[in-house]
C-alpha cells in the first residue's frame, strides 16, 4: 500500500494516520465506499510518529484534509489534541477519528465492536470474556461493561488487568483461566498470532452456541479461530470489527450511510490481489 511521510504527503481530503502504516487497509476500505458514491474525495496513509500528531495535522490541514483516522501509536495524543471528544471516547481517553475543521474526536473503534456484536446475535446482557488488556481491551473492556454485558477477563500478565481494572473502578471478573465455560463470547485481543503462538484455552468447556471472535484480521483465520472451529464453535474475524469503525467514521465525517458491503469486498478483493 502506498504511503506518505506526512511532511511530503499529497493534497487529500481525508487520511490514516499512525506508526507505521503501510499495513493499514484503511485506504481500501475509504477508497472503495468514495468510489460507490462517486464522492470524488481522495485518502491517504501518512506515516507520522509518536510526538509528531499537532504538526502534522496543523499541516495536512492547510493541504485540505477534513479528517484523519488515528492509529498506532497516536491514540492517546489524538485525544490529548482535540478540543471536544463526542461518545465513549471521552471516558477513555483514547480516539482514532479527528475532524480538522472543528477540532473534534470520536472513538469509533469501541461502538464499531459493539455494533458487530448485535449483528452476530449477541445483546446486552450476554456474558463476554475478553483475552487480553493491551490497548485494544482497554477499550473494548469498559464500552461492554458501560452497555449493559456481563463482562469476565484474563490476561498473561494479570497484573495488568487487574490494574486497569480497579483504575476504572468497573465491574469486571478479572479470570486465573482463560476458561470458556459459561461464556457466550470470547473475544481475542491478544497479539499472540503475531508470535504465532497459542492461547491457553480449552475449547472443549465452551458450550455449543458460543461465539469465538478474533479482533485480529488476516487473509487466513487465526490459530485462535481454527481451533474454536473444530469444536464447532461460531466464529467472527476482526475485518467485520474494522469495517464497522471506518463506517463509523466515515458517516460522522460526511453525514452519509457507509456503504458497508462495499468496503468489506474491497478488502476482500485486496486479500485475494496480494495473496
Ligand atoms: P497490545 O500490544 O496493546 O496488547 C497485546 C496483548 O496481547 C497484551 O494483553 C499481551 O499480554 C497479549 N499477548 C501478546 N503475546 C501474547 C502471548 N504469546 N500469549 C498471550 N498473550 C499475549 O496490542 P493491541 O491491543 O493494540 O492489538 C491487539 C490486536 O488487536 C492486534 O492483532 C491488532 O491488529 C488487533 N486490532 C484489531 C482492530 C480491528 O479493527 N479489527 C482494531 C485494533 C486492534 P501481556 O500483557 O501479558 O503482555
Amino acid at each position: 500500500m502506498t504511503w506518505f511521510e506526512w511532511q511530503s504527503a499529497p493534497k487529500g481530503d481525508f487520511a490514516v494516520v499512525g506508526d507505521p502504516i503501510s499495513h493499514s487497509l484503511s485506504p481500501v476500505m475509504h477508497r472503495a465506499a468514495y468510489a460507490e458514491l462517486r464522492l470524488g474525495l481522495e485518502y491517504h496513509a501518512i506515516r507520522v510518529p509518536a510526538g509528531q500528531l499537532g504538526m502534522a495535522l496543523e499541516h495536512l490541514a492547510e493541504l485540505g484534509y477534513r479528517g484523519v483516522n488515528v492509529t498506532l501509536p497516536l491514540k492517546e495524543e489524538a485525544f490529548l489534541w482535540a478540543d471536544r471528544t463526542e461518545g465513549i471516547g471521552q471516558w477513555l481517553g483514547v480516539v482514532n477519528t479527528l475532524n480538522l475543521e472543528s477540532k473534534s474526536a470520536l472513538n469509533t473503534d469501541a461502538p464499531g465492536f459493539l455494533s458487530t456484536l448485535s449483528e452476530c446475535g449477541v445483546a446486552p446482557g450476554s456474558s463476554v470474556m475478553v483475552l487480553g488488556a493491551g490497548g485494544t481491551a482497554r477499550g473494548l473492556i469498559p464500552a461492554l461493561v458501560e452497555a449493559s454485558y456481563k463482562v469476565s477477563a484474563w490476561n498473561r500478565t494479570r497484573i495488568k488487568l487487574d490494574d486497569f481494572v480497579w483504575s476504572l473502578a468497573i465491574d469486571v471478573e478479572v479470570r486465573d483461566e482463560a476458561d470458556p465455560s459459561g461464556c457466550d463470547v470470547v473475544v481475542n485481543t491478544t497479539s499472540v498470532a503475531q508470535s504465532g503462538g497459542s492461547l491457553p484455552i480449552d475449547w472443549s468447556r465452551a458450550d455449543e452456541n458460543c461465539l469465538a471472535y478474533d479482533v485480529s484480521y488476516s487473509k487466513e483465520a487465526t490459530q485462535f479461530l481454527k481451533q474454536a472451529t473444530e469444536f464447532g464453535l461460531r466464529t467472527q474475524d476482526g475485518l467485520k470489527m474494522l469495517v464497522a469503525q471506518g463506517a463509523l467514521s466515515f458517516e460522522w465525517w460526511l453525514g452519509k450511510s457507509a456503504p458497508r458491503t462495499v468496503m468489506i469486498g474491497a478488502i476482500h478483493e485486496y486479500f485475494k490481489s496480494n495473496a
